[in-house]
C-alpha cells in the first residue's frame, strides 16, 4: 500500500504562514488523530476533540482549528484525485516559525506519516498520471526561475507546452514507422514514394505530414521540426539560467565603472541558480525579464607582469565561454593594438558583443574611435550614465526572439530535453540517410523507434532505470 508521506512545504525561516503537507491514503486519519476543534457555539477550547471528523470533510474545504496543543491552524483538505499529488491531501497552514512547523511535522509523522523525500509530492502527481515528466520538470523550475521570461516559458511548459510538441512529432514517427511496416508487408501496394495510399486523415486539425509527400519528404518535415524546437534552446537556456557576459577592456577604460553604472539601472540582485554552471560570477542583474550574470575580468593589455598576465589570460577564457562580451573602449584615448586585439578575439569566437564607447561626456561625438560598422556599438557615460538604459535595450534586442511567445509555445530550456531532442533528431536523419543510401526498409524502422524512444523519455512515457528517481531528487523538501 501507498505510504502517506509529509513535509514543510514553506521556506525553513520565520514567516507569517508555514505549510505541512500531507499526501496519501492515510492523510485524513492522521489529521482526525491530531486536530483539536473549535466550536463557535462552546467557544475555544484546545484539547476538546474535533467539531465534525476529517473522515466526514467535503473535499476542498478549511477548516480551523488546533493541532495538540502547540499551534492555531487552518487545515485544508483535498480528496484523490482531485489533489497536486492525485492522492488525499491534508495542508496545514500553521504559523510560519521553523520550530513550530517541525512539531506540527513530527505530530504527523508520530501518527503514520513517514518524512518526503525532496519531490517526492511532484514524483507521485507524475506516477499517478496527473502531470507528464517534461512537466513536472516544469515545476522546479518555476521556483528556480528569477526574471518573468523564464517564469512564463515554464509556466507554458507546466501547462503543456512542451509535452505537446513532443507528443505531435511522436505521433507522426509512429504513423512513419507503421507506413514502412506496411511498405515491408505489402510491398505490392504500398510504396515509400506515396504515402497518400495507406495514411490518409492522420488527425483532424492538425497538417497531415503524410498527405502528398514521399515517406523521406515526411522525415523531412519531422526533422525540421525537431530543429525548430533545439532551436529555441538557444534562447531557453539563456532566459533560465542568464545571459553570461564578461565585461573586456584595457585598464582605465571605465569596466568597474560601467558594471556599477549597470547595477545602479537594476538593483534586482538575484541568487545562485542550482544546476548552472559558472565558475565566476560577480554580479546578477535582471533587465526586462532577462538575466545578466556578469563576471568581472582584469583590464586586457599588453604586460610583461606575471600576475597581470594571469589575469589578461583567465580573462579572455571567461570572454571565449560567454554569451555575450561588452567590451567598453575609452573614447578619450585613441585605440591601440590592445584594442585590436580584442576585436581580433571577439571576432574569432565569433562571441556576442557590444561595443560600449564609454566616457562620452569628455568627448565630441566627433571623435568617437572606429569600431566596424556591423558590430553593435553604444555610446556611453559610465559616469553620468548617460546611454546606460539604451545599451541595456540593445542587449535585450540581441537576446530577444521575436517569434517566441512564451505564453502557449514551447520554449526548450532544459539541457535534458535538448539532448534527447538531438539524440531524436540524428536518428530521423539516419533514416533519411538510409533512404537516400537505398537500404532496405527493415532498417528504418529501427532507428525510427529509436526516435520514438527518445522523445517519450523528455516526457516519461519512455522510462530508463532511475530516471524519474535523478530528477526529483534534484527537487526542494515538501514539493
Ligand atoms: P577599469 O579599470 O576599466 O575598471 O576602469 P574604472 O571603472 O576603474 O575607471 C577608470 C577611470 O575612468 C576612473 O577614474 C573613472 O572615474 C573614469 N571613468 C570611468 N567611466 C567614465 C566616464 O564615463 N566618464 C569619465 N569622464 N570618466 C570615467
Amino acid at each position: 500500500m501507498t505510504e502517506t508521506i509529509a513535509a514543510i512545504a514553506t521556506g525553513l525561516t520565520p514567516a507569517g504562514i508555514g505549510i505541512v503537507r500531507i499526501s496519501g491514503p492515510e492523510s485524513y486519519t492522521i489529521i482526525s488523530k491530531i486536530l483539536r476543534g473549535c466550536s463557535r457555539r462552546n467557544g475555544c477550547e484546545t484539547g476538546n476533540g474535533t467539531v465534525s471528523s476529517p473522515l466526514s470533510w467535503k473535499p476542498n474545504r478549511i477548516h480551523y482549528g488546533f493541532i495538540k496543543d502547540i499551534d492555531e491552524v487552518l487545515v485544508m483538505n483535498m480528496r484523490a484525485p482531485h489533489s497536486y499529488t492525485g492522492e488525499d491531501t491534508i495542508e496545514i497552514n500553521c504559523h510560519g516559525g521553523p520550530y513550530m512547523m517541525r512539531r506540527i511535522l513530527d505530530e504527523v509523522l508520530n501518527n503514520g506519516a513517514r518524512l518526503a523525500e525532496p519531490g517526492e509530492f511532484t514524483k507521485r502527481a507524475f506516477l499517478n498520471g496527473r502531470i507528464d515528466l517534461a512537466q513536472a520538470e516544469a515545476v522546479i523550475d518555476i521556483i528556480n526561475s528569477t526574471n518573468d521570461n523564464a517564469a512564463r516559458a515554464s509556466v507554458a511548459q507546466l501547462k503543456g507546452s512542451v509535452s505537446e510538441a513532443v507528443k505531435e512529432i511522436r505521433h507522426d514517427i509512429l504513423g512513419l514507422t507503421a507506413f514502412v511496416e506496411a511498405v515491408l508487408d505489402d510491398p505490392e501496394h504500398y510504396s515509400m514514394d506515396d504515402m497518400d495510399a495507406t495514411l490518409g486523415s492522420m488527425d483532424e486539425g492538425r497538417e497531415n505530414i503524410f498527405k502528398g509527400r514521399s515517406a523521406k519528404d515526411a522525415l523531412n518535415v519531422v526533422s525540421e521540426r525537431i530543429e525548430g524546437l533545439i532551436a529555441t534552446y538557444k534562447y531557453g537556456r539563456v532566459i533560465r539560467e542568464g545571459i553570461n557576459t564578461c565585461i573586456l577592456g584595457k585598464p582605465n577604460a571605465g569596466k568597474s565603472s560601467l558594471l556599477n553604472a549597470l547595477l545602479g539601472e537594476e538593483r534586482a540582485i538575484v541568487t545562485d541558480i542550482p544546476g548552472t554552471t559558472r565558475d565566476v560570477i560577480t554580479e546578477s542583474l535582471v533587465i526586462d525579464g532577462l538575466t545578466l550574470n556578469i563576471m568581472d575580468t582584469a583590464g586586457i593589455r599588453e604586460t610583461d607582469d606575471a600576475v597581470e598576465k594571469i589575469g589578461v589570460r583567465k580573462a579572455y577564457e571567461y570572454a571565449a565561454k560567454a554569451d555575450l562580451v561588452i567590451y567598453v573602449i575609452d573614447s578619450t584615448v585613441p585605440m591601440d593594438e590592445d584594442d585590436v586585439s580584442i576585436m581580433k578575439f571577439i571576432n574569432e569566437h565569433g562571441i556576442k558583443a557590444v561595443y560600449v564607447v564609454n566616457k562620452i561626456d569628455s568627448t565630441k561625438s566627433g571623435s568617437l574611435p572606429f569600431v566596424g560598422a556591423e558590430q553593435l556599438c553604444c555610446p556611453v557615460s559610465a559616469l553620468t550614465g548617460e546611454g546606460i538604459s539604451a545599451l541595456l535595450s540593445t542587449i535585450r534586442k540581441m537576446f530577444e526572439s521575436g517569434d517566441i511567445s512564451y505564453n502557449s509555445e514551447a520554449v526548450i530550456t532544459n539541457e535534458r530535453h535538448v539532448e534527447l531532442l538531438k539524440e531524436a533528431l540524428r536518428s530521423v536523419k539516419a533514416v533519411i540517410d538510409s533512404i537516400n543510401a537505398g537500404m532496405p526498409e527493415d532498417f528504418y524502422t529501427i532507428d525510427l523507434m529509436d526516435a520514438y524512444k527518445s522523445l517519450g523519455l523528455i516526457i516519461g512515457e519512455e522510462t530508463e532505470d532511475d530516471l524519474a528517481d535523478r530528477i526529483f531528487a534534484d527537487f526542494c523538501m515538501g514539493k
